[in-house]
């Protein structure tokens, strides 16, 4: 069991805190921007309140919608790029088959739950609009309202010349700014990228919307401050593929991902003028045996860590992440991951896992215990069979099975005291922050039992 007595939930309490002015200024922005009934942007609405029959609901029609994906008609893509934000595809293009025109990032649902959108031009799911209302439909019958995402003003300012600020850090849900700071992975220069990941191939493709792979200094100072100066965001999440350690020319090793990672947080430290931002950091496990750059990476401005392990078996992560296996291994994977909740404290470490691929339920499981006996949040992502990877013409798990799995998940963070994190400790617990995963939605999902059984047994003393 770890020690969670520092603070409110895992240090929620020292990261509300410390950047209590910025969740004040989004809270700000989200109630003018929900509520303002603009005549220009009908299809953007306020939520309902959750409840847990309405948030199951949502659950399934997220899970379904992610293993199934879903096509659009032209009603429903209406305004994309002008009043509604598109997709930006800011690391891995995660829609199920080809396309050739902006689609929404992600779909609200009436609860707040976000759904990254996957499009699969043959699926049963439609999105479309009647009556001025943006409807989700199933083999054609009714089954749930969405809404569109307001397109941030700051995505069509010019970061410099010809480059517009999408194109540098875009937004993702509702309250997160998310930048790739490694467009490339190069474990795939010895042909050794993980079996169901597709960020090398898409560079092709994703070419004209992606974020450029190279940005200033300055690109990136400006984009930060113009997004959180219009208060859209309040946290920031920076992610990549492995970029392999140098020696520098005094014979030093060099990290090249820390190097890129800590000016990328020097700019923005800069934009935001303070030490303290709410980052996370997802990256590979650093390199050096001793594993001492960690408490240097944090000194150095990174709130929150993520080494995504991705598979837990050790025959499968060896087989299906043969670049993670083979430079940095599975132990000493594992011992960057106690190290940096050695360094950052329970509450701001974290791992993804790829679920529905290949790794059975019983492993993952085993897995999540291990992760929540160390104070690590794990996230399961829902996987999708991507084009450029082997696996494009497979299908996932059904729905059904990842809406089973993850309450077995959440049961087990729980049972060891890992709730949620804070989204600037970990973004993907977040439900308002729309990852491809369902597990932001099952711990709110309990929140809101806990908060109902509270309110029945209230009444029933009175
Ligand atoms: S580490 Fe694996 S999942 Fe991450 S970018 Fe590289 S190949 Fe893809």
């Amino acid at each position: 069991m770890i020690d969670s007595s520092n603070g409110n939930n895992l240090q929620r309490k020292e990261a509300q805190g410390l950047f209590a002015d910025i969740n004040k200024k989004w809270e700000e922005w989200y109630k003018a921007t929900y509520w303002a009934d603009d005549p220009t942007t009908p299809l953007v609405k306020p939520p309902l309140d959750p409840t847990p029959e309405g948030l199951e609901k949502e659950i399934w029609v997220k899970a379904s919608l992610l293993v199934d994906g879903i096509t659009f008609d032209e009603s429903a893509l209406e305004g994309i790029c002008d009043v509604y934000r598109e997709q930006s595809r800011w690391l891995f293009d995660w829609n199920i088959g080809e396309h050739r025109y902006y689609l929404p990032e992600e779909l609200l649902l009436p609860m707040d739950s976000i759904v990254q959108v996957r499009e699969n031009r043959d699926s049963r799911w439609l999105c479309t609009v009647e009556d001025g209302i943006m409807l989700i439909k199933r083999d054609g019958k009714f089954v749930i309202e969405c809404r569109h995402i307001p397109r941030p003003k700051y995505y069509s300012q010019e970061a410099s010349p010809d480059i517009i600020m999408r194109r540098i850090a875009p937004k993702r849900g509702q309250d997160c700014l998310v930048l790739n700071y490694a467009t490339f992975c190069m474990y795939w220069a010895n042909n050794n990228g993980c079996d169901f990941c597709n960020i090398v191939p898409n560079i092709s493709w994703t070419k004209d919307d992606l974020q450029v792979s190279k940005r200033s200094y300055e690109q990136i100072l400006k984009t930060t401050k113009a997004a959180f100066d219009e208060g859209c965001l309040k946290h920031i999440l920076l992610t990549g593929g492995y970029l392999n350690q140098y020696k520098n020319k005094s014979g030093e090793i060099v990290d090249r991902e820390d190097e890129m990672i800590l000016s990328v947080i020097r700019a923005m430290q800069e934009a935001l003028q303070r030490d303290d931002i709410p980052v996370n950091v997802i990256r590979t496990a650093p390199e050096d045996k001793d594993l001492k750059s960690i408490e240097e990476h944090k000194k150095k401005g990174a709130f929150s860590v993520a080494y995504n392990l991705e598979i837990w078996d050790p025959i499968l992560f060896d087989k299906y992440c043969p670049g993670k296996a083979k430079v940095q291994g599975r132990d000493h994977w594992l011992r960057a991951l106690e190290v940096a909740t050695e360094v950052y404290g329970p509450g701001r470490v974290s791992t993804h896992f790829v679920t529905g691929f290949i790794e059975p339920e019983a492993s993952l499981l085993e897995g999540v215990e291990w992760m929540s006996e160390h104070g690590i949040g794990s996230i399961p992502l829902i996987w999708s069979p991507v084009e450029g990877t082997r696996y494009s013409n497979f299908r996932a798990p059904k729905a059904e099975w990842f809406v089973d799995t993850i309450k077995k998940i959440v049961d087990i963070r729980l049972k060891h005291g890992v709730d949620a994190f804070d989204p600037a400790a970990l973004p993907n617990d977040c439900h308002l922050c729309g990852m491809p995963s369902l597990v932001a939605e099952e711990l709110r999902l309990r929140k809101v039992q806990r908060e109902f059984e509270a309110k029945k047994k209230m009444k029933a003393a009175a």
